[in-house]
């Protein structure tokens, strides 16, 4: 992975919506996301003990560990496969809640894929979109419940305003990703309505959602592997 990222974007081509991405950038992708949630495991797990069972973090860090495991000498495979292979890693290894919504998300973003080697960021938003709908088919959560909902619908729409603004999909990336942080942040005064939050009623009021934010950091992953410049989401100062 590193080698990779020394030889620039994986498997992307230059800036138009006919970039070709493939099982680089898509293995890529997981490594960002499971590097994010490593160094962010002890603020993610912080953030569920405030309004949830402090899991959070070291749940998603095991499962991406499981993940990226899995990928190993899966190179060849067609993304979708790939990500097919991430839902079911996190689906049996995250464990809570947290577990069947991503590793639902992740396989219905694989299916959407479905077993073509290439694909281009347009495909890209259809598989995303395709991996919102499982996990609110799962989750049912909407907009303003305070749960990974609320910064993946924002990053979503960001990606699609980016593609449709035709400033090349890197840059699609990193207005979903500063959406997807703007929804996180956007989760601190809500009252929690779904996931175990919500049993703290009014209580959930001041904290910032570690789906949300875990959300986020899925999108910060994103824009590494479009070789944008994400930041860590991270603490607030
Ligand atoms: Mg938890």
């Amino acid at each position: 992975m590193r080698e990779q990222r020394s030889k620039g974007v994986a498997g992307t081509a230059e800036g138009d919506g006919e970039a070709s991405l493939g099982a680089a950038f898509v293995i890529q992708w997981v490594n960002e996301l499971a590097s994010a949630v490593r160094d962010q495991r002890d603020y993610l797990t912080q953030l569920d003990a405030a309004i949830g069972d402090a899991d959070h973090g070291i749940n998603l860090d095991r499962g991406l560990r499981a993940a990226v495991a899995k990928l190993e000498g899966m190179e060849q495979e067609a993304p979708g496969i790939i990500l097919e292979a991430v839902g079911t890693a996190l689906t049996f290894t995250v464990g809570g809640a947290a577990g069947p919504l991503y590793g639902s998300g992740f396989r219905d973003l694989g299916r959407a894929l479905g077993s073509k080697e290439r694909f281009g960021p347009e495909d890209l938003l259809v598989a995303l979109r395709s991996g919102l709908g499982a996990i609110q088919k799962l989750g049912a959560a909407a907009v303003g419940d305070k749960t990974i909902v609320d910064a993946f619908v924002p990053g979503l729409a960001a990606f699609e305003r980016g593609l449709r603004a035709g400033a090349g999909w890197p840059a699609a990336a990193t207005r979903a990703r500063q959406a997807a942080e703007d929804g996180m942040r956007a989760t601190v005064p809500l009252q929690a309505r779904k996931g175990r939050a919500s049993y703290l009623g009014p209580r959930s009021m001041g904290h910032q959602d570690p789906g949300a934010t875990s959300t986020a950091l899925l999108f910060s992953a994103l824009e590494r592997a479009a070789g944008g410049t994400a930041r860590a989401v991270g603490e607030p100062p």
